[in-house]
């Protein structure tokens, strides 16, 4: 897989220093996923204030690409509300389905948009999507019953 190298040093950057990567106690939801295909996993914690995502930490393993988008999803949801939560999802989700042909706007995803690459191998998309659909189902849990 060949990706740009500055894309890259972000993936491998949040590969070695993954942000939240420590499950933080009493969440409002905790859920579990598993990408079976390239054996990622991962446990992830949300913690939500009413409409607000006040934190998600996580914890898990698996290849570099589910492990640095996990991180890069996290920096993106916390402090966001529910709305603007799934834009980001919906714009990263768009991103990884679009087959190399878009590059993502960085003002929305961030860090998210060196992922781009990923879109091109079909193999891999699951990997980068584990930690944002963990994220997803977790909020949609969490709205349950409102
Ligand atoms: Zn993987």
């Amino acid at each position: 897989m060949e990706l740009d190298s500055l894309y890259q040093e972000v993936i491998l950057d949040h590969y070695r220093k993954p942000a939240h990567k420590a499950l933080v106690a009493n969440p409002t939801k905790q859920v579990h996923h598993v990408n079976p295909s390239c054996g990622d996993e991962i446990t992830l914690n949300l913690h939500m204030n009413g409409n607000l995502v006040a934190d998600v930490s996580w914890d898990g393993v698996g290849c570099s690409i589910s492990q640095a988008s996990t991180s890069i999803m996290t920096d993106l949801m916390i402090g966001k509300s529910v709305d603007e939560a799934m834009l980001v999802l919906n714009e990263f989700t768009e991103l990884m389905q679009s087959k190399g042909t878009l590059t993502g706007n960085e003002e929305i995803l961030d860090d998210a948009v060196a992922l781009a690459g990923v879109s091109k191998f079909p193999a891999r998309i699951k990997c980068a999507l584990l930690g944002w659909m963990a994220f997803k189902d977790a909020v949609s849990q969490s709205q349950l019953g409102k």
